[in-house]
């Protein structure tokens, strides 16, 4: 996990330009948003979804969010959605730390 976060950290301030938009094609009335995993010029998409969430510390806040996106380009983390919300975080923690 540690080794994980400082990957992100590295790729965030040093190997890669990361682009943010706002809204696109795959967006519905439940995404929050998305990206490509093998998008070299790293766009992220955000939905309006995303854009109504807190910029402060909490549960799917807007940088949590854009963080999490950024971790699933294939030359950062190759991170995949195999659970969601806080739930499903803890259970895949213990299950496969
Ligand atoms: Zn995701």
């Amino acid at each position: 996990m540690l080794e994980n976060l400082k990957h992100i950290k590295e790729a965030w301030y040093t190997s890669h330009n990361f682009y943010f938009s706002c809204g696109g094609d795959e967006c519905h009335s439940s995404t929050y948003s998305y990206a490509w995993a093998t998008d070299i010029d790293h766009n992220v998409f955000l939905c309006e979804l995303a854009l109504t969430r807190s910029l402060n510390r909490s549960i799917d806040s807007l940088p949590g969010i854009l963080i999490h996106e950024i971790t699933h380009f294939d030359d950062v983390l190759m991170a995949g959605d195999y659970a969601f919300g806080v739930d499903g975080a803890e259970n895949l923690a213990y299950s496969a730390p």
